[in-house]
C-alpha cells in the first residue's frame, strides 16, 4: 500500500481538541499538533498537550509564538469606518479620540506614506502626515476595524523585540513539558532566533525552532535563518499581506530550494483549505495549491483555522493526505532538488542509499538514527522508497515527524552493528512495513554512539535477520568476535 509521504500539521484550538477529534485527524494522517499561543492560555494549552499525547506518541506538538506583531487594542466597540475617514494612530495608551495599537513606539517607527493594514489587509489607512503623538491617517476602504486585529505595515521594519512577556512563558511551557518545536513568528533574522535559543540553552532543552517567514525582514536574511534555525514555515498569512501577493508563488520556491538543499524541513501554511472552514468540499484552486506544495518538495503542509475551529477538520486533513499522496506518485524526479553533498558522510550516504534503492530491487530504506540526521539528510532527496528510521529515542522520532517520507518508530541501543540491523528489521517485518522476502538498503552509524552515517549496505531482510545464525553456522567469525 502507498503511504502518504508529506506530513500534515494541523492547528488545534483548546475549545475543540477533545482526543476523539485529535485520533481523527491522526488516523487521517495528521504527524504535528500546532497550538497558536495568540489564541490560548497556559492552561488551554495544558489540555490540547494532554489529550495529544493521550492519542499517541508519535504525534509531535508545536508551539507557536506570537513574535513581534502590532494590534490594535484597548478599543470599547467596533469602528464602522468608509473612505476618506480621517483616523488619528497612536502607541500612547493616555490618548484619546483615536486609535489604539499594543506597540508604544509605533509612530515613531512608520514614516509618512506607509500603508497600515488591518486585519488581514481587511481595512487600509493611509499615513498622511504624523506628528511626536499621532499618525495622522485616511481610510481607503470601507469596513471595520474590531479590537485586538493585527496591523501590516508593508516595506516597513518594526523594532519591537522579538519576544513578548507571553512568548517567554510559552517558552518554558514548551520546555518544562519537552514540546518537540518551537515556531517562532516574523523572524527578521538570526538574532531572533537566538534570543529563543538563549532561554533553551539556559535551560539546557533540546526543542527544535522552526522560523516563520513572513515579513520582507525575513526573506531578505533567508539564508543566515536557515542555518540557523532547524526548519522553515513559509507563513503566507501574513507573507501575503507584507510582500506583494503574486511574489508568494515564486518565493515559496526559492525557500523550499534552499531549504532542501541544506535539508532542513519546510512546511507550506496558510489557506491550504480555507474554504473547508465552512464548506465540506474543497475548492479546485485549494486542490491545485496542496499540489503545487508537493510538487515544489515541501516537507510538510499545514492546517489552521480548518482544524482549530472549521466545521470539517477531519474532512480538511483526509482531503490533505488524499492530494498529497497522488501527486506524490506522479510527480516527475527529473524537478528534484539536489541536495549538495558538501563531503558530509550522512548526505553522501543518503545519496547513495537513493541510488541504490532506485537502481537495484529494493522495497525501503532503513536507518537507525541518534539525532535524526540521518533520516532528515535522506529526507531531503524527496526518494520514492519510505524511509524506516529508527530512533533511540522518543523526541527523535516525534521530530522526524516533519521530515518527508519518514516513518520513524523507535529502537532499543544493541551492543553491535549485526544486532541493531537485527532488530531494526524485524521489528520492521512484525509491524508488516517490510517483508522477509524483501531488499533493503540500511544506512546506518556506529549502533547509536556516534551522529553521523558511516556505512551502507544493501541487505536480503531474511539475511539480516538471520545473520548471526549463518556466521556461526558457517564458522565465520563477525567482527565483534575479534
Ligand atoms: P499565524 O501564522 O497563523 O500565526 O498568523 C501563519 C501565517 O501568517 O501564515
Ligand atoms: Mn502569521
Amino acid at each position: 500500500m502507498d503511504m502518504k509521504k508529506t506530513k500534515i500539521v494541523a492547528t488545534i484550538s483548546d475549545w475543540m481538541c477533545e482526543p476523539e477529534y485529535i485520533k481523527a485527524l491522526f488516523d487521517q494522517g495528521m504527524n504535528v499538533v500546532r497550538m497558536n499561543t495568540a489564541h490560548i492560555t497556559r492552561e488551554g494549552a495544558t489540555k490540547i498537550m494532554n489529550n495529544v499525547r493521550s492519542v499517541s506518541d508519535k504525534i509531535a506538538i508545536l508551539i507557536d509564538t506570537k513574535g513581534p506583531e502590532v494590534r490594535t487594542c484597548n478599543m470599547e466597540k467596533e469602528m464602522n469606518v468608509t473612505i476618506g475617514d480621517k483616523i488619528k494612530v497612536t502607541g500612547d495608551l493616555s490618548q484619546t479620540g483615536c486609535l489604539h495599537v499594543n506597540y508604544v513606539n509605533f509612530v515613531n517607527d512608520i514614516p509618512v506614506g506607509s500603508m497600515l493594514l488591518i486585519d488581514d489587509g481587511e481595512i487600509e489607512l493611509e499615513v498622511k502626515d504624523k506628528d511626536k503623538i499621532f499618525l495622522y491617517t485616511e481610510v481607503t476602504n470601507n469596513g471595520v476595524i474590531k479590537n485586538k486585529k493585527s496591523i501590516n505595515v508593508p516595506k516597513v521594519s518594526i523594532k519591537l523585540p522579538s519576544l513578548t512577556e507571553k512568548d517567554k512563558d510559552f517558552i518554558l511551557f514548551a520546555i518544562e513539558n519537552k514540546i518537540e518545536f518551537i515556531a517562532h513568528s516574523f523572524v527578521r533574522n538570526k538574532e531572533d532566533i537566538f534570543d529563543i535559543q538563549r532561554i533553551l540553552d539556559e535551560h539546557s532543552s533540546p526543542i527544535r525552532i522552526i522560523a516563520k517567514i513572513e515579513n520582507q525582514e525575513g526573506v531578505d536574511k533567508i539564508d543566515e535563518i536557515i542555518d540557523h534555525a532547524y526548519g522553515i514555515m513559509i507563513a503566507r498569512g501574513d507573507l501575503g499581506i507584507e510582500v506583494p501577493a503574486e511574489k508568494i508563488p515564486t518565493l515559496s520556491r526559492l525557500l523550499i530550494k534552499k531549504c532542501v538543499e541544506k535539508a532542513k524541513p519546510v512546511i507550506m501554511a496558510t489557506q491550504m483549505l480555507h474554504s473547508m472552514i465552512e464548506h465540506p468540499r474543497p475548492t479546485r484552486a485549494e486542490i491545485s495549491d496542496i499540489a503545487s506544495a508537493v510538487y515544489n518538495r515541501c516537507d510538510a503542509i499545514m492546517l489552521s483555522g480548518e482544524t482549530a475551529s472549521g466545521k470539517y477538520g477531519v474532512e480538511a486533513v483526509t482531503v490533505m493526505a488524499k492530494v498529497a499522496l497522488e501527486v506524490e506518485k506522479n510527480k516527475d524526479r527529473r524537478n528534484d532538488i539536489e541536495p549538495p553533498i558538501n563531503y558530509d558522510t550522512s548526505s553522501f550516504l543518503a545519496s547513495m542509499a537513493i541510488k541504490a534503492s532506485s537502481e537495484m530491487n529494493t522495497t525501503a530504506i532503513v536507518t537507525d538514527t541518534l539525532s535524526g540526521h540521518n533520516a532528515r539528510h535522506i529526507a531531503a532527496f524527496r526518494g520514492e522508497m519510505p524511509v524506516y528510521a529508527k530512533c533511540y529515542r522518543p523526541r527523535v522520532m516525534r521530530e522526524l515527524a516533519l521530515s518527508y517520507g519518514v516513518f520513524p518508530s523507535l529502537i532499543e541501543p544493541r551492543k553491535n552493528r549485526d544486532k541493531t540491523i537485527e532488530s531494526a528489521l524485524k521489528s520492521l517485518v512484525k509491524n508488516e512495513c517490510i517483508s522477509i522476502d524483501d531488499q533493503i538498503v540500511y544506512v546506518g552509524s556506529s549502533y547509536g554512539i556516534r551522529g553521523k552515517a558511516s556505512f551502507l549496505e544493501i541487505i536480503d531482510v531474511k539475511t539480516g535477520i538471520k545473520r548471526k545464525k549463518e556466521e556461526n553456522l558457517f564458522g565465520l567469525i563477525s567482527p565483534m568476535d575479534m
